[in-house]
């Protein structure tokens, strides 16, 4: 092109971005462009400028975008460009365990954000005697006025008895797509009995969405919980030996054949021992459509913690198990067999913790970890070598997008994305206190840990929401993501 139609080109683009300006400022959306950062994907790395216009990635450009006009120029350079993570596992605002848990969705979203989480899915739980979509309307409310970013929803079934799987196909309209169910929590009046998987699984399988299942065998672990109170044994401690790794593979291979039944795809959620990672892989090698996730607290912590004062402040379900756990699990996110790394943020400040002083079976089950996601994974996955950077992204992002469908509109940088991104800077070291994060609760168990590489920018659908660890969105802006049913299990994740 010669230099005069550049010219002319320039002038039009000028022009039509002025008429773009009156109409973003109408709506309130901006442009902002984010310069000399080092873009990665869930499968390549290159330095590139990257422009946002009104929500939407516009723009990227390997030979730069200086001149550029935009509302913000934010200069990344020596830093990296990731796709917003997708925390697919957030219990917000949850009525559990006799108390609720402490964020709701606006502190858990100012969380999320604050770690580069651009899109949380909470789970909305259907209510016994409740039907379903009384539940994602009650989610839905909990969620409106107070989400700072994105938002989406899985759907607990706990009471086939109030409604029936028909009511899935509803669920499923409204753009609701993953279902999950438990296989303990018995007495807290969430366990579902087999056969009800299986009719979850069966009508999810039809529709095209997925099941995710809290895989741990309820007997095992209600017969050690009796054995261990009838002998006085109380301490946080016994919460750990209840839940052994044994109580998860069988839970974990129980899904499996129940996916292999009903031909639906299957997810386990908080996948915590070695054990369990074994039935997975199993479970894959057999061509089953299975996959899991694990969070921060099982790769960072051993069951060690039990043995300190502030045990009951790791007591979540399943318990952190030992140290080759941990190195499996590890192990799993190298080789693609663990999928994603989400939080199960589940918090509760140490007044209700300390329900279960004298009980550890009163402890409300949980921890904080929407925040620390992120920088957990760059700091014990990438620098110390266990994962390159596009598989910190596969497991902060891209396989969430995918696994629940919102790709490629999330989990992604591309022309025709949502404006979701995370600046990360490398060299930022952050200690991981009460103070520098952002959730409600009054302690950290991330306390004594310090991250090296943290997000300093994020941009949901190109607004900033936290700069420099200061949220910056108004609450409520985030929207609610709706999915649609598909065939995960034929999409490249399982490759
Ligand atoms: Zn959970």
């Amino acid at each position: 092109m010669g230099r005069k139609a550049y010219e002319v080109l320039l002038f039009a683009h000028g022009w039509y971005r002025s008429l773009l300006e009156g109409a973003r400022i109408s709506h309130g959306l901006a442009s902002i462009i984010i310069r000399n950062g080092k873009v990665v994907t869930s499968l390549e790395n290159f330095e590139a400028d990257v422009e946002i216009e009104d929500g939407v990635i516009t723009r990227i450009s390997r030979s730069g975008l200086s001149g550029h006009p935009a509302d913000r120029v934010y200069n990344a350079e020596g830093k990296l460009l990731l796709p917003g993570c997708i925390d697919g596992h957030t219990h917000f605002e949850m009525p559990f365990m006799g108390t609720t848990t402490a964020d709701d969705f606006l502190s858990g979203t100012a969380s999320a954000a604050a770690g580069g989480v651009t899109t949380v899915v909470d789970f909305a739980i259907q209510q016994s005697g409740g039907s379903m979509m009384q539940a994602v309307e009650a989610w839905k409310r909990k969620a409106v006025g107070k989400a700072l970013i994105d938002y989406s929803f899985h759907l607990i079934v706990r009471d086939l008895k109030a409604t029936d799987t028909e009511e899935i196909s509803n669920i499923v309209s409204a753009g609701v797509t993953s279902f999950k169910v438990f296989t303990t929590y018995r007495k807290e009046g969430l366990m579902l009995e087999d056969g009800g998987i299986l009719d979850v699984m069966r009508r999810v399988g039809q529709l095209g969405g997925l099941v995710a299942v809290h895989a741990e065998n309820n007997g095992i672990i209600e017969s050690n919980v009796e054995k261990f109170l009838k002998e006085n044994m109380r301490s946080a401690r016994y919460h750990r030996l209840s839940r052994p790794q044994e109580a998860e593979r069988e839970a974990v291979q129980r899904a499996i054949y129940f996916s292999g039944i009903a031909g639906c795809p299957t997810y386990i959620v908080h996948l915590s021992s070695s054990e369990g990672r074994n039935a997975v892989k199993e479970g894959q090698l057999r061509g089953l459509p299975v996959f899991a996730e694990t969070c921060p607290h099982y790769l960072i912590f051993d069951d060690s913690v039990y043995d300190r004062p502030d045990a009951a402040n790791f007591v979540m379900s399943p318990p952190i198990k030992g140290k080759e756990d941990r190195a499996a699990l590890w192990e799993g996110l190298r080789e693609g067999v663990v999928k994603t790394v989400a939080s199960d943020h589940a918090d509760f400040d140490t007044h209700q913790k300390s329900l279960g002083k004298d009980d550890f079976t009163k402890i409300p089950n949980g921890v904080a970890g929407t925040e620390v996601i992120l920088p957990v994974l760059f700091t014990e996955g990438y620098r110390k070598g266990r994962l390159s950077l596009n598989q910190v992204v596969q497991a902060s992002s891209t396989n969430a997008a995918r696994a629940y469908n919102m790709f490629p509109r999330k989990g992604t940088i591309a022309v025709g994305s949502d404006g979701d991104i995370v600046v990360l800077d490398p060299a930022k070291k952050v200690r991981l206190t009460q103070e520098n994060l952002h959730s409600k609760i009054d302690y950290s168990i991330y306390e004594d840990y310090v991250a090296e590489g943290y997000p300093v920018l994020t941009v949901s659908r190109g607004e900033i929401v936290s700069e420099d660890n200061q949220i910056t969105a108004k609450p409520g802006r985030g929207v609610f993501v709706p999915r649609s049913g598909y065939m995960p299990h034929k999409s490249p994740l399982f490759d």
